[in-house]
């Protein structure tokens, strides 16, 4: 069975030719599969039959199946639990603030990261995602967002047909460590003759793997980095965030700061704020020394508090008070606001509740 989202246009190509079609017909399918988010090879109707009878027999489009579905009270977050084919389970949720429509999707089933404070991390990885399953995740919301008749439980509060304005590749899993789907997702879905959002309203999300940043740099696409940070020293790093031990801040802030010599882009640093763990005044303090002269920007973010860990979130005046400290140090920062909390919107958290609720997590 040929997995059409898995393919590249060179390899779809390839396909539709030992097909015995002519290969401008790739071209057209690549257009209903991106484009138009055709998941039914019946609706293609500029295909002949011959060709849709094959793709309807020797393929398959869809990857994923939606088996739960949540929206925060404002309805401004609305989560989606998507099982695989091999059943598998992986989350992504769409966003509704700032005038913009932000998608978060996975990138793998689980993580083997093991960062004590992420409900994903807690879990262990299963598997990596192919590049269509990433891809599809955002054919799915495109679908939803662009079909004023889509219907489901939750109604969105905005004028359909709308359209997918950024992705943020910060839901389950680690990017950099499933590094060639990621990438052959992002060529795909930046595609002008497909998908076609541009490579600066993606947001690739890394725990840090440093070798990967400085791959990364090479790229032809302007897709922007956020580094997960969390905390200012070694020492305390190593027990947030495990992966410190195999590449440590030296190495790599080393590797961020060759990624934007490189690109001349400014990348962020995301740092969670846990109570009484990484948001004194003296890691504030670090933070400013270590990040000062880089071409970089902090989030700030508000801590989910995931079942199964001890950690909390900051109190709102020690939050201020680091924010504060960073800003009267120069550093560019700013405090991302606390939302989609009451879905669980935190990344494997979803996913934690619904295996739970069945007995199986
Ligand atoms: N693996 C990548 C991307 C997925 S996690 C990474 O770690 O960057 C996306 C972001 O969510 C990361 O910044 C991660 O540190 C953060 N995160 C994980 N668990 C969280 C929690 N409980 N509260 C707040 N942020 C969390
Ligand atoms: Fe993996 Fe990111 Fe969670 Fe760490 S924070 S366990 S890298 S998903």
């Amino acid at each position: 069975m040929i997995r059409l989202l898995d393919l590249t246009l060179e390899q779809l190509r390839t396909q539709v030719q030992a097909w015995g079609e002519p290969v401008f017909r790739a071209d057209q399918l690549w257009h209903w599969l991106y484009a138009r988010q055709a998941n039914d090879p019946a609706a293609m109707s500029n295909l002949p039959r011959t060709l849709q009878a094959r793709i309807a027999t020797d393929a398959t489009i869809e990857p994923l199946k939606p088996v739960a579905q949540t929206a925060s009270a404002d309805l401004l977050a609305h989560k989606v639990l998507f099982q695989l084919r091999d059943g598998q389970t992986v989350e992504a949720v769409l966003m509704l603030y700032d005038r913009r429509r932000t998608l978060c999707i996975s990138t793998q089933a689980g993580c083997a990261m093991g960062c004590t404070f992420c409900a994903t991390g807690l879990a262990g990885l299963a598997r990596n995602l192919t590049a269509g399953e990433i891809a599809a995740q955002v054919l799915y919301f495109a679908r939803w967002l662009g079909d004023p008749e889509a219907g489901g439980t939750n109604s969105l509060p905005i004028m359909r047909p709308a359209q997918v304005t950024n992705v943020v590749l910060m839901g389950m899993g680690e990017p950099l460590a499933n590094y060639r789907a990621v990438w052959q997702a992002l060529y795909t879905l930046t595609d002008a003759q497909g998908f076609g959002l541009g490579a600066r309203h993606f947001t690739l999300s890394t725990v840090g793997l440093a070798p990967m940043i400085e791959r990364m740099a090479g790229e032809s696409l302007q897709v922007n980095l956020a580094v997960s940070l969390h905390a200012p020293s070694d020492e305390l790093r190593n027990r947030l965030v495990p992966i410190n031990r195999r590449y440590p801040l030296a190495v790599l802030l080393a590797a961020c700061r060759a990624y934007t010599e490189r690109t001349h882009r400014r990348l962020s640093f995301e740092y969670a704020l846990m109570r009484g763990i990484n948001d004194r005044q003296e890691h504030a303090q670090r933070l400013a020394l270590i990040t000062k002269g880089m071409l970089c920007h902090v989030n700030l973010i508000p801590l989910n508090p995931v079942r199964g860990s001890a950690y909390q979130p900051s109190t709102k005046a020690d939050t201020e008070a680091f924010l504060d400290t960073l800003q009267q140090a120069g550093i560019s920062s700013t405090l991302r606001l606390r939302r989609g909390v009451d879905i669980n919107a935190g990344c494997g958290q979803l996913r934690q509740q619904v295996q739970s609720r069945d007995g199986a997590g």
